[in-house]
């Protein structure tokens, strides 16, 4: 995580901006780290995340 954000920092245009929604708590998350814990009800689960477009 730590080598993105220096990327990011670097070249500001460049980032894959992440979506994804907790579908324990219907949680949408818009950014350009990879969290394993939803911030809003502390679903660990991979299989409970689902990707945005
Ligand atoms: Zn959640």
């Amino acid at each position: 995580m730590e080598d993105i954000s220096k990327k990011v920092k670097k070249e500001g245009l460049d980032v894959m901006w992440l979506r994804w929604k907790c579908l324990n708590c219907g949680y949408l998350y818009e950014g350009i780290e990879v969290i394993k814990k939803c911030p809003r009800c502390g679903n660990e689960d991979p299989d409970k995340f689902a990707d945005v477009d």
